[in-house]
């Protein structure tokens, strides 16, 4: 997919040269060098250093300036400090340089000065036609060419792992770790500040790296969620994309008229973004490597069974509590598998679930039952678990482990755990080099393989919204916004608000409003009883709060007290509230209350939330949110994501209620959020669901705009 060839300087330049090179080991440059000339990992091609007062460094011809290396020389590294970084990239560009990676920091993360000199970095890069990666970020590991840039000491093992970092000081750690725990990578990228290459331009390349099977991002912010989603959905569709956000608890507190607008957070729409990208998202880094080391070794995990193989009771009780809290099930073994092993494992063993062979297992144990449970049906995956035994040679375990997996060929996972220290590190060593994802504890293991599921069983992405709304009705609620915004109002009455979505072709109940009693009885004989009855003020947004909703009213009389009642109720709460009237409304029956809603994010743009509504919606937190206009597709995974989806199936004996045309409600909000931008909240609270093929009313539209 990648025609853009900008980036492939970064990973394999012809030849490099080093920008403010030091000739003194404490300096950053100096480890850089250091780390470019490595007898074992050092760049393969030349190498320049460039400092002015030096004439060579660690053995190699330093020159004065940029302009007088010779070739080739397609990326430049610059470690100059700040204020020369620009007349440097110039430099760069006359010399011809192709790509250029600037490690130097004080630029947009130190305030206003530091942005415009990024900014100027920008330009220099677009009038030169090079690329910049940086400024503040410790630029590219690639093993397999190998090519080193950064100050880090050392280099990661070779693996299959890509990994894009936008914290730069988490890869020294990161790399050290990951050398000790046996886990290679493809890829190192620190991207630093993102003036120019950003993840979105990364992800394409690292989708056609042969040398990458995953691809694990560390994420603080997304600059461009819009173009992300474009580019990701493409990518993810291919390869496994595992993505951890740090500052999720991070709140924006922000004043809001609606629910959605409350329940809206950064952090829902970056769980939004992950989602419609079909990019997996995991919780701590941890997870994110221990998912991406199995993910290297599998990628398919058919059904959600594992069954789990052990030597110890607690550890395999421990691990299938872990498989369930990551949607995955202790798997039974089949019959045949019980009778198969039987014979050959100790009395005691516990041969159903999990498959305990307890204490006196011996190393052929686990092979047999490794072997046996490979071609059980009733079993998707396998995790086999050691804890060390006096008279158990854990290395034998781990061999007979091995061998089993070679001997029969299954598109299973097996993940091995070898619960302890010394006594096991050289058999779960050996393990991981076998190609079989080792881990220490089960809760690991059960997360890798949570996200190996929801990878393998991600639903299909398709962002593509159905063109469902005409252009007359577009411009018709169009031209009511803009009625309302001549008129300085930011928030539409319900009248507008219902005809905006009538042009949006979702149906609302008959309602009127009435300002005395009698107007009132009128209405409700016209509707027919029973109707309700609801407060209209300006001034207050949650009706029943106050008093202010009285349903099944059912006759003249029973409309009188209640548009009385309504009324004092607003006075008692809120004196100076303004009072438009009593909406007389067709009361609704038989319909499951749901909440479809839509806020714009000034970051994200708009944003659409559905769940289970009515007035405790924020209290039960039972809502999903998604980046609009979406698909239908994509509406009715909205719908499975929330305890909504078992209400509308029909709970307790009533009806299933009418999917499909919450769906379409559900793409249509979208759509009108994605062609009104005056829109700035929305809440359809509750959106009533009528049993199956007899629709939805939305009984309580509010619509907020933007006022400035
Ligand atoms: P508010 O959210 O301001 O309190 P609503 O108009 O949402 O006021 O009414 C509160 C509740 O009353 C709704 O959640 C719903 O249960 C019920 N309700 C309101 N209007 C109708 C209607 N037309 N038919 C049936 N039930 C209704
Ligand atoms: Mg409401």
């Amino acid at each position: 997919m990648n025609k853009d060839n900008s980036l492939r300087p970064f990973f394999r330049p012809t030849g490099i040269a080093l920008i403010g090179a030091s000739q003194h080991p404490e300096k950053l440059s100096f480890g850089i060098l250091q780390n470019l000339l490595h007898p074992e990992y050092g760049f393969p091609g030349p190498v320049y250093p460039v400092n002015p007062r030096a004439s060579e460094i660690l053995g190699k011809t330093c020159y004065p300036d940029i302009s007088q290396v010779p070739d080739p020389v397609e990326l430049a590294i610059i470690i100059v400090p700040a204020p020369y970084v620009a007349a440097t990239m110039e430099a760069c560009g006359r010399r011809g340089v192709k790509a250029v990676i600037v490690i130097t920091g004080g630029f947009r993360e130190a305030g206003p000065d530091g942005k415009t000199l990024e900014d100027r970095l920008v330009a220099i890069a677009k009038q030169y036609d090079m690329r910049l990666m940086g400024p503040n970020g410790i630029g590219v590991i690639d093993t397999n060419t190998p090519l080193n840039t950064t100050f880090v000491k050392g280099m990661p093992l070779p693996g299959k792992i890509a990994f894009l970092s936008q914290s730069g000081a988490l890869c020294g750690g990161v790399i050290d770790w990951s050398k000790q725990r046996g886990i290679g990578f493809s890829v190192f990228l620190s991207v630093g500040n993102e003036a120019d290459v950003t993840e979105s331009d990364l992800l394409p390349y690292l989708q056609d790296d042969p040398g990458s099977t995953v691809i694990t991002l560390y994420i603080e912010e997304i600059h461009n969620p819009r173009r992300f989603l474009q580019v990701a959905e493409e990518v993810a569709a291919q390869k496994p994309v595992l993505a951890l956000k740090s500052g999720r608890t991070a709140s924006g507190q922000r004043a809001t008229a609606s629910h959605t607008g409350a329940l809206a957070s950064n952090d829902a729409a970056y769980q939004a973004l992950f989602r419609q990208t079909g990019i997996v998202q995991v919780d701590t880094l941890d997870e994110l490597f221990d998912s991406a080391l199995l993910l290297t070794a599998h990628q398919t995990l058919a059904g959600r069974n594992i069954a789990i193989i052990t030597n110890a009771g607690g550890p395999g009780a421990l691990a299938a509590d872990a498989l369930e809290r990551h949607g995955l099930h202790l798997a039974v073994s089949a019959p045949e598998t019980i009778a198969a092993l039987q014979p050959h494992l100790p009395a005691a063993a516990a041969l159903t679930a999990p498959i305990d062979m307890l204490g006196g297992a011996f190393p052929e144990h686990y092979g047999l039952a490794v072997k046996a449970v490979l071609q059980d049906h009733s079993t998707d995956g396998i995790l086999v678990i050691h804890v060390p035994q006096a008279v158990v040679d854990a290395r034998e375990v781990s061999r007979e482990i091995i061998d089993a997996v070679q001997a029969v060929p299954a598109d299973k996972p097996v993940v091995a755990c070898f619960l302890g220290g010394d006594a096991v590190t050289e058999a779960a060593q050996r393990t991981l080099a076998a190609g079989i994802p080792t881990f220490t504890f089960p809760s690991a293991a059960a997360a890798a393989l949570g996200t190996l599921y929801r990878w393998h069983n991600r639903p299909p992405v398709d962002n593509v919204p159905p063109e469902s709304v005409a252009e007359a009705d577009r411009q018709c609620a169009a031209a009511i916004v803009q009625q309302a915004l001549a008129e300085k109002r930011t928030a539409l009455s319900a009248a507008e608000s219902e005809a905006i979505l009538h042009a949006y072709g979702i149906p609302t109940p008959g309602s009127a409003l009435a300002k005395r009693a009698d107007e009132a009885v009128a209405r409700a004989k016209a509707f027919g009883y029973p109707v309700v009855l609801k407060l209209q003020s300006p001034d207050i947004l949650h009706k029943s709060d106050v008093g202010g909703v009285k349903v099944g009213v059912a006759d003249d009389q029973a409309v009188r007290e209640a548009f009385a009642g309504i009324i004092a109720n607003a006075r008692a709460t809120k004196p100076r509230a303004r009072i438009d009237g009593v909406l007389v409304q067709e009361m609704v029956s038989g319909g499951q209350e749901v909440i479809v809603g839509g806020t714009r994010d000034p970051h994200f743009g708009p944003l659409l939330m559905f769940g289970v509504g009515g007035v405790l919606v924020e209290l039960l937190g039972q809502v999903t949110f998604r980046l609009a206009p979406l698909s239908s597709a994509e509406a009715g995974r909205m719908i499975d994501d929330t305890a909504a989806a078992k209400l509308l199936a029909g709970l307790r004996g009533a009806p299933p209620a009418d999917r499909d045309a919450l769906r379409q409600t559900i793409v249509r909000v979208g759509q009108l959020l994605a062609d009104i931008p005056q829109i700035a909240e929305l809440d359809l609270n509750p959106l009533l669901v009528l049993p199956a093929s007899r629709g939805v009313r939305a009984v309580d539209p509010r619509i907020i705009l933007n006022g400035s």
